[in-house]
């Protein structure tokens, strides 16, 4: 732990990584909030529990060892540029209304990016991407994300991540992810009964939520859909409505400096997710 720094927005001192429950804005955990050790303590914690106590959770997981070293290592060190700011350092938890019609998937949090400022796509280049796209489209009240209390809200509107810590090279293993599983698959529990449109970010967003749906009794069409940019999906659940499944190139770097993904692009995905999902509402 490193020695506290004012929080960029609102000047309180605090330790990187951040002490659950010590008024970090929207830090939804406590000091008491019980702390999964392990992939079986990620089964138990995650089972039975409300949207607000999920996120607590999540928020202090401590169960893939080598994610918490990087995430921990990272906000210690920090980058030059962030010097004089305190990180984050702890799983970033989904964010945005309970009941949003609307969810967008991604991979993991950024290390100077979500693992930095504790809200997910917030920090970072792709982070300003989405959400000035978000904006564009009506379902960010902000065109920037800058930092946990900075004011912006999602409209109608949710975003998790597959992975809730931040991996090296953006990369998690395939046990870390699947010990992360379970945490997705509660928050889609709990949210789906609500949505109407999935925005995947990337192949690997898109397999997550096949995965994550089907493990919450949604039917997957075989065979399996394929990710592309603006490709379609329609998953079917028996009580809960279907889902419509939406793939959207990931606003990384690699894509947006290429042109592999412009905004027009970005925009008319989530433009079709909010019509789609506001429709008849
Ligand atoms: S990746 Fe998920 S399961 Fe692993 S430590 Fe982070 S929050 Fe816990």
């Amino acid at each position: 732990m490193s020695s506290p720094l004012p929080h960029p927005v609102t000047g309180e001192p605090f330790d990187s990584p951040v002490p659950p429950g010590t008024g970090w804005p929207d830090d939804p955990a406590r000091p008491t909030t019980p702390v999964a050790q392990d992939a079986d303590g990620v089964l138990r914690h995650a089972a039975d529990v409300g949207l607000d106590d999920l996120s607590a959770r999540i928020s202090v997981c401590r169960a893939c060892p080598r994610l918490v070293d990087w995430r921990e290592g990272v906000a210690v060190e920090k980058r030059r540029s962030f010097a004089g700011e305190p990180y984050w350092g702890r799983p970033i938890a989904g964010w945005g209304d309970a009941d949003a019609p609307v969810l967008i998937v991604g991979l993991a949090p950024a290390a100077h990016g979500g693992n930095r400022t504790g809200r997910i796509f917030t920090g970072d280049r792709s982070g300003d991407w989405l959400f000035a796209a978000l904006h564009r489209v009506g379902l960010a009240v902000q065109a920037a994300s800058e930092h946990a209390g900075d004011g912006q809200r999602l409209v109608r509107t949710r975003m998790v991540a597959t992975v809730r810590c931040a991996p090296p090279d953006n990369k998690p293993t395939t046990t870390e992810r699947d010990t992360c599983a379970p945490w997705l698959d509660r928050e889609l529990t709990l949210v789906a009964p609500h949505l109407r449109s999935v925005v995947c970010l990337g192949s690997y967003g898109w397999a997550a939520a096949l995965r994550g749906f089907r493990a919450v009794g949604y039917a997957v069409p075989r065979p399996q859909p394929r990710f592309g940019h603006a490709a379609e999906a329609v998953l079917e659940h028996p009580d809960r409505g279907d889902v419509l499944l939406l793939g959207c190139y990931h606003p990384s770097q690699q894509n947006t400096f290429t042109g592999k993904l412009t905004e027009p692009m970005l925009d008319a995905v989530l433009q079709r997710a909010r019509d789609h999902s506001l429709e008849g509402l």
